[in-house]
């Protein structure tokens, strides 16, 4: 991990060579509007120095990044007359990411706003739930 990548979008934006919208900036971190919204309001938190996954960074970090999202999440909410909102991060590119420096979405949502994601959920088969869960706790 560096603390910048110089093919990295989100680096330049976080140390100002490309402009963004910021809403909120400190030492570590930076919040902007996101240049392709899926509504209005859309927003990146991302940290100042470059990681690509979340799975990279220390809680310590992580925390420190995330403290910021209940202030966040309710002052974009309420500046644009949303009655929801989703907090969205995504980690390689199966995921959805496109942009290889950790971030989080907020996503101001309304009723009928056509947003939305395909949530097809499953189900386990007998022991496999167990299987999963003791592999899980084994690497924690
Ligand atoms: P991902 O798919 O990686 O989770 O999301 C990347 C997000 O970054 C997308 O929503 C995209 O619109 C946004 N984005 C990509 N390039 C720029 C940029 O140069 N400026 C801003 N403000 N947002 C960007
Ligand atoms: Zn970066």
């Amino acid at each position: 991990m560096s603390t910048s990548s110089s093919d990295c979008i989100f680096c330049k934006i976080a140390s100002g060579a490309i402009p963004s919208a910021s809403v909120h900036e400190d030492a570590d971190c930076l919040a902007f509007l996101d240049i392709a919204p899926l509504s209005e309001g859309h927003t990146l938190l991302i940290p100042k120095r470059h990681v690509a996954r979340i799975e990279e960074m220390s809680g310590e970090d992580v925390a420190r990044l995330t403290r910021h999202l209940p202030r966040l999440a309710e002052a974009i909410r309420s500046a644009v007359g949303a009655t929801g909102l989703n907090i969205l991060q995504n980690n390689g590119r199966e995921s959805g990411q496109a942009v290889f420096h950790v971030h989080f979405h907020l996503i101001p949502r309304r009723a009928d706003d056509g947003l939305g994601y395909r949530w097809n959920a499953g189900k386990y088969a007998e022991g496999r739930a167990e299987q999963i869960r003791a592999a899980i706790r084994s690497r924690l």
